[in-house]
């Protein structure tokens, strides 16, 4: 949506295509009776980039600061400033106490890592400003803010490896290990893991829900008169001719195409017959290349309708919420015993995995959203509704589907779900619950065609096939065909929506630089038909 604003601003004919009712894919929201729920990310980060493109964009979106709480057991603090930071480490050493001079240390090192932030995120970013006209901005800003970013980026890329084996070198204590690293997707950078406490800063809330940000790009898009085409999803890719053509034979001509959906399925429809050797072959190195890589984590979110006043809840944490109910930490429950769970699956008995999900949602960490405690309009009066979410892996609900008891899985884990949140931190669901519903990788996969359900593009668990150095990001929009570009949570890593909006706007400017022609728009035969 990033690169459709900012290709049709500049008068270039533009046409948007989205597979779904409404555009946004995980920047989405939805309404049911009467409770507004967040269906993808939960509250957005600016990171130097989304405020920059709204201003740049001319677009007013009503926000609100989205202040993040973290709980263990019934341990709560409130994230407000950086003086957090201190209660935090109190937090950890009251819950710990026999692991002081460890928590120390992974404090000294997360007070580092937000000073790097600071310089990351401290200027605007400047793919989001006028740089031509803009002198003061140049001068007083980017000039002096260049070499401290050069030297920064050089730290950052030092800490690349696994935010597990980092933690190893520090933490001796498994469950503190666990407690400060298990809601990051297995095999995270350590310094995008460990960031995430100046990320709880950042974080905002547009009125209404995340879904405004998709709704008032769509609206900035139709101003400059670009086209936006839903319930469409795009089956082939032929490059020679530079069409894509959509589930009903429909096709549809480019001058340069932005990808901006999963990128495996791109290299899996797109037909090279007719590109140049050397081209094809470039194409098919990639392919196999991708195609070799999973999807990262998913989720499993339970969306809950409460009689009960947003009060209530408002007294016991703010409504962006980190809560683990058990100090013990996951352990060896998510990976390893999945892992052999899922290798020797035919064999296990239904108990036997459930038993395991008795585990798995006893010692996680969850992130729970209440929408109207950011904008009490998000519920109505006197009600609060709770988005409950936790990492979960896709196959386990592939393999449970596949052996056809997937709804009685997906009944059998918001029970799980309810009863531990219910049981710790928020007794009043006990009763009062008036209506509840779940989605789970499956759902995700259905609902945004991303391999794996993944929710924030490729796995870490091999080194990631795309861009994942900052200085680098530029080049991340590429693909082996010329008039094909990438966008969004595939194109570079790791991912998110800031550089969800980067990459669209990077790849933006790619197709500009170009100076093509007006948008030609082809119809076949059985298009005129079907019309
Ligand atoms: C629970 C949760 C928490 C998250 N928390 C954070 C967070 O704190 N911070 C953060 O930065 N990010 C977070 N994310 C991740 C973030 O939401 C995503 O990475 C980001 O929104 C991806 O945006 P995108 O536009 O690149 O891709 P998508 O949202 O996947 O959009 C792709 C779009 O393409 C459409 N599409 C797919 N295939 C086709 C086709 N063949 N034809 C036509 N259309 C197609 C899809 O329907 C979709 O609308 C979170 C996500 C979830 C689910």
């Amino acid at each position: 949506m990033t690169a459709a604003a900012y290709v049709s601003r500049e008068g270039q004919k533009v046409l948007l295509i989205e597979k779904n009712k409404e555009c946004g894919g995980l920047v989405n929201s939805f309404s049911r009776d009467g409770f507004h729920f967040d269906a993808g990310v939960r509250a957005l980060e600016d990171a130097g980039i989304i405020f920059p493109m709204l201003n740049d964009l001319g677009i007013d979106l009503e926000v609100v600061k989205s202040p993040v709480s973290l709980g263990i057991e019934n341990e709560i603090i409130h994230i407000e400033n950086l003086d957090s930071l201190t209660a935090y480490r109190e937090l950890l050493k009251r819950t710990y106490p026999e692991s002081e001079a460890e928590i120390d240390a992974v404090l000294k090192i997360i007070r580092k890592i937000m000073r790097h932030m600071d310089v990351l995120y401290g200027i605007e970013n400047p793919v989001f400003k006028d740089l031509k006209h803009d002198k003061r901005f140049i001068l007083k800003k980017l000039l002096p803010w260049l070499p401290k970013f050069i030297l920064t980026v050089g730290k950052i890329n030092r800490m690349n490896m696994p935010v597990e084996d980092y933690l190893e070198t520090i933490i001796k204590n498994p469950s503190l290990k666990d407690i400060i690293s298990q809601h990051f997707f297995k095999n995270t950078p350590a310094f995008f893991a460990l960031s995430y406490f100046s990320l709880y800063l950042d974080y905002f809330y547009p009125k209404g829900g995340v879904g405004k940000l998709s709704d008032a790009l769509k609206n900035k898009i139709g101003e400059y008169g670009g086209e936006t085409k839903t319930e469409t999803k795009i089956i082939e890719v032929r490059v020679d001719k530079c069409i894509v053509i959509d589930q009903e034979g429909v096709t549809y001509g480019y001058d340069n195409l932005i990808w901006a959906a999963d990128l495996k399925k791109l290299y899996q429809i797109a037909d090279t017959d007719g590109l140049p050797s050397k081209t094809r072959s470039k194409f098919e190195n990639d392919k196999k290349k991708l195609l070799s890589h999973r999807g990262g984590d998913s989720v499993f979110t339970l969306f809950v309708e409460v009689d009960e006043p947003l009060e209530s809840f408002r007294k016991i944490a703010h409504g962006h919420f980190f809560y683990t109910p058990s100090k013990r930490g996951l352990g060896e429950t998510h990976w390893n015993e999945l892992k052999n769970l899922l290798i020797h699956f035919e064999k296990n008995k239904k108990e036997e995995i459930l038993s395991w999900l008795d585990k798995f949602t006893q010692l996680n960490t969850y992130e729970i959203s209440i929408p109207g405690l950011k904008d009490p309009a998000c519920a109505p009066i006197g009600k609060t509704g709770l988005i409950i979410s936790l990492l979960a892996e896709y196959d386990l609900f592939r393999k449970v589907q596949d052996a056809g008891w997937y709804d009685e899985f997906k009944t059998e884990f918001e029970n799980r779900v309810l009863n531990v949140i219910s049981n710790s931190i928020y007794p009043m669901l006990k009763e009062k619950i008036i209506a509840r519903f779940s989605s789970t990788p499956i759902s995700i996969e259905n609902r945004i065609a991303s391999s794996e359900g993944a929710i924030t593009g490729w796995s870490f668990e091999k080194p990631v096939p795309v861009v994942n150095k900052i200085q680098f990001s530029d080049r991340s929009v590429l693909t082996s065909i010329p008039s094909i570009f990438q966008a969004g949570q595939w194109a570079y890593s790791p991912a998110g929506v800031p550089m969800s909006v980067l990459t669209g706007r990077l790849a933006a400017d790619r197709v500009l630089k170009k100076k093509t022609p007006k948008f030609s728009r082809k119809k076949t035969k059985q298009t005129l038909r079907l019309v």
